[in-house]
């Protein structure tokens, strides 16, 4: 029975079984029972989480660049797409801040209790301040400087320096796009084979979820002395989301497609429920692309070269939905520990996060991984994870949702732009001139 469940209720229940002995052992007095004996298992999972978060950065973001070979052939295209993906998912990520710091999901404690676990989490606070500090008295630049490694191996070796490994993979990426394909082929082949060792490593981790989420959050509720307010801040955190995720579906997507593609908002909704349900349901916008881009040409009449180009490159590195989340769930997990963010840090969450749309795959909970890298680039508790990690499916569908519609309205506004749109589609107007004749 067990085996048969989906892995969502498996962690749902780990969740709900791991409040529940939190309160229990605060109850009964299990604290170090708890910590002893249960805590490391959600610590191993975590660990797990972590070891393949460098190398699914790495292997993933050259992946995704080098599959951009069209971008000399198509290189105005191409450039367009890129600033537009980029465009949109920082405006994705800045209203994710926005919703965040006005509903503010983590501040739900008493002032009092916040002091006590502002003081518990002083010590990555105070790390934080020398550091930026030392920063300060250097160089303005130093955030430049330091995305610059002078030694991969060294950089490879410490999460926290995540954005040089990233600046790594970049470089090789575009390094591959420059050498004439024949010549990397076996490297590609390389790298999609070891793409797909890699999801399947990361199936494998999930299958402990359960287990590891049942340790951590009854570790974190032991922590909290079985505090009440961390369920009150983890529902208020599901709402930031979903309103951050609404407001992108109903008001910013449609306003760029009436603005820039000048297509009327029901047909537009209509042209794309289908690929937002698949969405929803497959928590995947790999998943969906068939259905994204049969939509897009057969309703919004965008032309299948545009569309075969720009849509797949969507999928790999335009993941609005994911980004806002990301951004949501950094600052929730501050607020909850009663850190405070710095313009600086707040600066690298957006940079982390936008990265990490880029490199997060397409299926189900690709993202889980690459929030480990947000937090870590702040030196936040990665331990917040498992706070969110229970009610993450749900809202993974949803960001799904926005994931595909982002790329949905990139294709159609870049199909304008090249007078590569037909719109009101043909087979409308033949349906229509039909009916005329029939009539
Ligand atoms: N499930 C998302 C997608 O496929 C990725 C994520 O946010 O986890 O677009």
């Amino acid at each position: 029975m067990w085996r048969k469940l989906p892995l969502i209720w498996k962690i749902l229940i780990g969740m709900a079984l791991g409040m529940v002995w939190g309160v229990v052992a605060v109850l009964i007095g299990a604290e170090k029972f708890t910590s002893d004996w249960i805590t490391p298992w959600g610590i191993i999972f975590l660990n797990l989480l972590k070891l393949i978060a460098i190398p699914l950065i790495f292997v993933s973001l050259v992946k995704g660049i080098s599959s951009l070979t069209n971008i000399s052939k198509l290189s105005r295209i191409g450039f367009k797409t890129l600033a537009l993906y980029i465009s949109t998912t920082v405006f994705a990520i800045m209203i994710g801040l926005a919703m965040v710091f006005i509903i503010k999901p983590g501040n739900t404690f008493s002032d009092e209790k916040k002091a006590e676990y502002t003081e518990k989490y002083q010590r990555t606070v105070e790390e934080k301040e020398v550091t930026a500090a030392d920063q300060k008295e250097e160089s303005p630049l130093r955030v430049i400087i330091d995305m610059v490694p002078e030694n991969i191996v060294k950089a490879s070796s410490d999460n926290s320096k995540m954005l040089q490994v990233i600046f790594f993979a970049i470089l090789f990426g575009v390094a591959m796009v420059m050498i004439p394909s024949g010549k990397v082929k076996i490297v590609k082949r390389f790298f999609d084979g070891l793409n797909d060792i890699i999801l399947k490593i990361i199936d494998l981790i999930m299958l402990f979820a359960p287990y590891g989420v049942l340790a951590l959050l009854a570790g974190l509720v032991v922590d909290f002395g079985g505090d009440i307010d961390l369920f009150a801040a983890l529902g208020l955190y599901a709402i930031t989301v979903v309103i951050g995720l609404f407001i992108l579906i109903l008001f910013f997507y449609p306003a760029l497609m009436r603005i820039f593609v000048k297509v009327k908002l029901r047909d537009f909704f209509r042209a794309l429920l289908p690929t937002q349900m698949v969405a929803f349901s497959t928590s995947s916008s790999a998943a969906t692309l068939p259905v994204t881009k049969e939509q897009v040409e057969k309703e919004l009449g965008v032309s299948e070269e545009i569309s075969s180009f720009v849509l797949p490159i969507g999928v790999t590195i335009n993941m609005d939905g994911t980004s806002a989340y990301q951004a949501i769930a950094a600052v929730f997990i501050a607020q909850v520990y009663g850190i405070d963010l710095s313009v600086g840090q707040l600066f690298t969450i957006l940079l982390t996060a936008l990265l990490a749309s880029i490199g997060s795959p397409g299926v189900p909970g690709g993202s889980i991984v690459m929030l480990i890298i947000v937090l870590s680039s702040v030196g936040l508790p990665a331990e917040g994870l498992a706070l969110i990690l229970g009610i993450d499916r749900p809202l993974d569908m949803l960001r799904t949702v926005v994931n595909v519609t982002g790329d949905s309205t990139v294709a159609s506004i870049i199909a304008r732009t090249e007078d590569e749109i037909q719109y009101p589609p043909i087979k409308e107007t033949v349906e229509k001139e039909e009916l005329v004749e029939i009539s």
